[in-house]
C-alpha cells in the first residue's frame, strides 16, 4: 500500500477503504488494558475474556410450553391419561411418570423423568374431578417424541465458548452473561479519542456568536460518535487557524489513542492543519480520497511520545485524521474511516463500517470520478427498506442531515455506463449511521 501524497493521483473509496481496514487489523494486534465493569454498566463496551457457560443451558430438559408431560407413544392413541402430579417453573425435577399417566407442567419447568413430549394446554379435553383427572390428546393430532421439549443442553453444554473477546456488549450479551451467574465482566479500556475542532470562525456552544461566527457543534457531534463507537472522548479547545496554535493543540492531542481533527485540511490559504502535522512528524497514508462528501480527508500517524494520560494506552504511533469541516463531510468521513480505527483501538472484532441495501425512490446523480454520500432517510417498516434522498444544501447542511438516518451511496459514474444517475426502483447500498 503506498502512501497518496500530494501530486499523486487520489485513492477511490475502495482503494482508501481497503488501506484502512489493513491499518485496523495491524492495529488491532494490540490488546488495550483491561478492568472489570458491574454488568449494569457493561453496554457498549467490549468483552476482554471469553465468556463460557458455567452450567448446561437450559440446566434441565425443560417445557416449552404449558400443558402435560407424556409419553407421546402413548398420548397419541387418544386414550385418557391419569393425571400423576404437577410442576411448576422454579419446581425441582420430579417423576419418574408412570406408565399410561400425565403430568401436568407449566413452561419453563423441568420434565419429569419418564417423560418425552408435552402435549399443549389447547390441545387436551379433560375430564374427571381433582382427584381422578385425566386427560386426552384432541383426535386428529399425534405428538412426536420431544415435543415441546428443549433438551438439557440443547443451547450450550458447561464450558462451551459462547461469546469470543472483541465481542461489543449489547442488551443481550448483558442477558447472557447474567444467564452464566457472572455480575461483573473483564473489558478493554476505552481508547481515548482527541476532538479537535479548527477555525477562526468557531466559538464555544456558550458565546454568542459575533457576525460571521459560528458555533462549534463538530465537536459535540464527534464526541456522541466516538461513544458510540467505544470510545472515551476528548473534547479539545478550538484551535486556531494560526500555527502556533494548531502546535500547541496538536501536541496537547499526543496523549489520546486517537486524535480527530476537524477543519483546516482544504486546500485555502487558513488550512493549516495539514501543515502542522508534518512539523510535528506525522506520516500520512492518504491525503484526499475520491468521495463526496470529504474528499480533503487526510489519515497518518503521529510519532507517539511516551505519554500516559488516564485511561490512555500506549502506542507505537498515534493515529489521526484530519476531517472536513463541514458537519456532513465530518460525519461521513468518521463513519467510513475513523470509526474502524477506533474499533480495533477498542479491542472489537466487528468494525465496519455498516451497508445494506434498500430500493430507491427518488433518483440520485453520479459524479465523475467521485463515490458519493448522500444523507437520506430509510423506512425498515417494509419487506426490503425504501430509502430516498433528503433536499440538502451541501455539506455544511445540519439541519438536512438530522433528518436523515443514513446515506445512499452512489457509485462513480464511470461505474454506472450509459447513465449517469440511479433512477427510482433501483437497489442502492446505503451506509447505516
Ligand atoms: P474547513 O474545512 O475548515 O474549510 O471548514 C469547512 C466549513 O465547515 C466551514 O464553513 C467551517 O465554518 C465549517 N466548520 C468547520 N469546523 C466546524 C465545526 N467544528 N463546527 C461547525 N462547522 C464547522
Ligand atoms: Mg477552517
Amino acid at each position: 500500500m503506498s502512501p497518496t501524497l500530494p501530486g499523486a493521483a487520489l485513492p477511490g473509496y475502495d482503494e482508501a477503504a481497503a488501506l484502512i481496514a489493513g491499518y485496523a487489523a495491524k492495529r488491532a494486534r494490540f490488546r488495550p488494558g483491561v478492568e472489570r465493569v458491574a454488568l449494569d454498566e457493561a453496554a457498549g463496551r467490549v468483552l476482554a475474556e471469553p465468556l463460557h457457560a458455567d452450567r448446561d443451558q437450559p440446566p434441565f430438559a425443560r417445557s416449552a410450553r404449558d400443558g402435560f408431560a407424556c409419553r407421546a407413544a402413548e398420548a397419541s392413541l387418544h386414550r385418557p391419561l391419569a393425571v400423576a402430579g404437577a410442576t411448576r417453573a422454579g419446581q425441582a425435577p420430579s417423576g419418574p411418570l408412570p406408565r399410561g399417566s400425565a403430568w401436568e407442567i407449566m413452561t419453563g419447568a423441568p420434565v419429569p423423568s419418564g417423560a418425552d413430549a408435552v402435549i399443549m394446554l389447547e390441545h387436551v379435553e379433560t375430564s374427571g374431578g381433582p382427584s381422578a383427572r385425566t386427560v386426552r390428546l384432541l383426535p386428529p393430532r399425534t405428538i412426536e417424541k420431544d415435543g415441546n421439549i428443549v433438551a438439557r443442553g440443547a443451547q450450550a453444554r458447561k464450558g462451551d465458548k459462547l461469546l469470543s473477546v472483541g465481542t461489543a456488549i449489547s442488551a443481550v450479551q448483558a442477558a447472557l452473561a447474567a444467564a452464566c451467574g457472572f455480575p461483573a465482566l473483564k473489558v478493554f479500556l476505552r481508547p481515548r479519542v482527541a476532538i479537535l475542532a479548527t477555525g477562526d470562525e468557531l466559538v464555544p456552544i456558550r458565546s454568542s456568536p459575533a457576525p460571521g461566527q459560528i458555533r462549534n457543534s463538530s465537536s459535540a457531534m464527534l464526541a456522541a460518535m466516538v461513544a458510540a463507537a467505544g470510545g472515551e472522548p476528548w473534547v479539545l479547545p478550538i484551535a486556531r487557524d494560526t500555527a502556533k496554535s494548531l502546535d500547541a493543540a496538536i501536541a496537547r492531542a499526543g496523549a489520546a489513542d486517537l486524535l480527530l481533527i476537524t477543519g483546516g485540511v482544504s486546500a485555502g490559504r487558513f488550512d493549516l492543519v495539514e501543515p502542522a502535522l508534518a512539523r510535528a512528524g506525522a506520516r500520512f497514508h492518504f491525503i484526499g480520497v475520491r468521495i463526496q462528501p470529504g474528499k480533503p480527508l487526510v489519515f497518518g500517524d503521529l510519532p507517539k511520545r511516551n505519554a500516559k494520560m488516564g485511561n490512555s494506552i500506549r502506542r507505537a504511533s498515534l493515529p489521526i485524521f484530519g476531517l472536513p469541516g463541514n458537519p456532513v463531510s465530518s460525519a461521513v468521513t468518521f463513519l467510513l474511516f475513523a470509526a474502524p480505527v477506533l474499533a480495533a483501538l477498542a479491542g472489537r472484532l466487528d468494525r465496519g463500517p455498516r451497508f445494506a441495501l434498500a430500493r430507491l425512490i427518488s433518483d440520485v446523480k453520479a459524479r465523475p470520478g467521485l463515490t458519493r454520500f448522500l444523507p437520506a432517510a430509510c423506512s425498515f417498516a417494509g419487506s426490503l427498506p425504501q430509502v430516498e434522498l433528503i433536499s440538502w444544501e451541501g455539506s455544511g447542511d445540519l439541519a438536512a442531515m438530522a433528518r436523515a438516518n443514513c446515506f445512499i451511496v452512489v457509485p462513480e459514474e464511470g461505474d454506472l455506463r450509459p447513465k449517469s444517475r440511479i433512477e427510482p426502483g433501483a437497489i442502492v447500498r446505503i451506509l447505516l449511521s
